[in-house]
């Protein structure tokens, strides 16, 4: 599990689990198998401004009494303080302080973990600070009031809670940006090549492990570098004589799965084929992103209305044109050619992009809001808990929902819109996928009354 862990840590009853539920709000469990490690602890996704965290509560910690599940117990927390940012610990106000709540305290102060001591069940922000001032003597720094149950003080301790809470980290990895040309024969691909290459310095580079027959080009623009995949397969027909009607669509294929985003090539003469079809096919189902690039548009007899018409078309031909973006090229004069660029780093940049679970769940609140979810015909209805990105490249959300059978195509494509709409993602597919979750043991709300602590 990447995100930061919070430990409850607390003897029986004084409310960790009610303080839980009340961190995670309406967010669904998740039960965290781990080869090695205590099966049971469950993980509940929590956030607080723009950091997510997950929680876990320990389980009652008591020391002086071995029987036979303690050992367990306190095994469980070690393992959780061991992987934590940040403990918890959680102490009962109205009961005031006791010897079991000591003995944690010594045992916490031997780890190294931050640790932000909570009284809770102070209901009374007068009489809570009375009840909280008897805990500064555990030596744990200052004892925040809160009030499980009503939620408050719980803003407090999370404001203070998020300086331990590292920020969301997406993975730095190469930022070199693969690129597939693909396209029908004589579409211009290899011309479009040439003018990207001519104009940059190119570094040519056999893949390891694969054929001399698999080459990439390295091309650099304004300090950010493109791999083009696979140009030995864009070249090769300039030696061999193929037919012009030889169209290896596996090489594309190939290509396509090597890439992060693919330029789909069209002919402005011939408009959309069904081999364009195909590949367009091809690149939603691989998850690329794309820019379609319309080729020879030199050769056009244009009006204004020209592009319109165009446009009108490919939406009618390419399903996706609605989140692609497109650019009429000339390879041959060169027009526009360095625009592809610019369109590559935006798609690009969409394709790896993530997004905050409280962002998620905001559009998601709002998109709920606006339009409820569909009830069945025997009035039960659609209720989305939660949705979070669990992918990049392409962008893929989890939604977890009461039951994903409710939820028919034109809400989902309804919600799809309301992601694009609110969040962008020009240039990328995006997925989102709708799971069934049961819901045990804890009452859980939807997006639509969901609060945050
Ligand atoms: P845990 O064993 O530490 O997980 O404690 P629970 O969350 O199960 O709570 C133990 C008892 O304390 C339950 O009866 C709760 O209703 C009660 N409780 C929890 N939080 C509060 C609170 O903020 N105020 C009051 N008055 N009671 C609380
Ligand atoms: P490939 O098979 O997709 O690699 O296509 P090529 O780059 O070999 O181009 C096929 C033919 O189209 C060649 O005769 C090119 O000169 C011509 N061509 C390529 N780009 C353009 C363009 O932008 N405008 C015009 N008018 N012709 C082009």
């Amino acid at each position: 599990m990447s995100l930061p862990v919070v430990a409850i840590i607390g003897r029986p009853n004084v409310g960790k689990s009610t303080f839980v539920n009340r961190l995670a709000g309406d967010q669904t469990a998740i039960v965290h198998n781990e080869p090695g490690v205590t099966r049971d602890r469950t993980y509940r996704p929590a956030f607080w401004q723009d950091r997510e965290f997950v929680v876990v509560d320990t389980g009652g910690l008591v020391f002086n009494d071995d029987t036979e599940f303690l050992p367990l117990i306190r095994q469980q927390a070690i393992t959780a303080l061991s992987e934590a940012c940040a403990a918890i610990f959680v102490v009962d106000g109205q009961t005031g302080l006791t010897p079991a709540d000591e003995e944690i305290a010594t045992w916490l102060r031997q780890h190294p973990v931050p640790v932000l001591l909570t009284v809770n069940k102070c209901e009374s922000p007068e009489q809570g600070i009375i009840q909280a001032s008897e805990f500064w003597q555990l030596g744990l720094g200052e004892p925040f009031p809160i009030s499980a149950i009503h939620g408050s003080g719980t803003g407090d301790i999370l404001d203070e809670l998020i300086q331990y809470i590292p920020e969301n980290q997406a993975p730095e990895e190469n930022t070199e940006i693969k690129i597939a040309i693909v396209g029908r024969p004589n579409v211009g691909k290899s011309s479009l090549l040439n003018s990207f290459v001519g104009e940059e310095r190119a570094i040519v580079s056999p893949i390891s492990g694969t054929t001399r027959d698999t080459i990439d080009t390295l091309v650099e623009h304004d300090g950010q570098t493109y791999r083009l995949i696979d140009t030995a397969g864009i070249r090769k027909k300039k030696h061999i004589e193929y037919g012009t009607e030889f169209f290896s669509i596996n090489r594309a294929f190939k290509a396509i799965r090597r890439s992060d985003i693919v330029l789909l090539v069209l002919d402005a003469l011939d408009g959309v084929t069904d081999q364009d079809q195909k590949l367009a096919g091809r690149i939603i189902d691989e998850g690329r992103a794309c820019v379609i690039v319309v080729n020879k548009w030199d050769a056009v007899e244009k009006d204004s209305y020209t592009i319109y018409d165009y446009e009108k078309s490919l939406e009618a031909r390419l399903h996706f044109t609605e989140w692609a973006n497109t650019i009429f090229v000339s390879a041959l004069t060169g027009k526009r050619v360095t625009k592809i660029l610019e369109l590559v780093n935006q798609a690009a940049e969409s394709h790896k992009r993530r997004v905050s679970t409280s962002v998620v769940n905001e559009v998601l609140t709002d998109a709920v809001s606006w339009h409820s979810p569909p009830t069945s015909r025997n009035g039960k209805q659609g209720k989305i808990y939660y949705g979070t990105q669990v992918s990049t490249k392409p962008p893929t959300f989890a939604l977890f929902v009461n039951e994903a059978k409710r939820f028919n195509d034109n809400y989902r494509r309804y919600i799809e819109r309301q992601f694009r709409k609110q969040l962008g993602f020009e240039g990328t597919p995006i997925r989102i996928l709708w799971r069934s979750k049961k819901v045990r043991d804890m009452e859980l709300g939807s997006v639509n009354r969901a609060t945050r602590v």
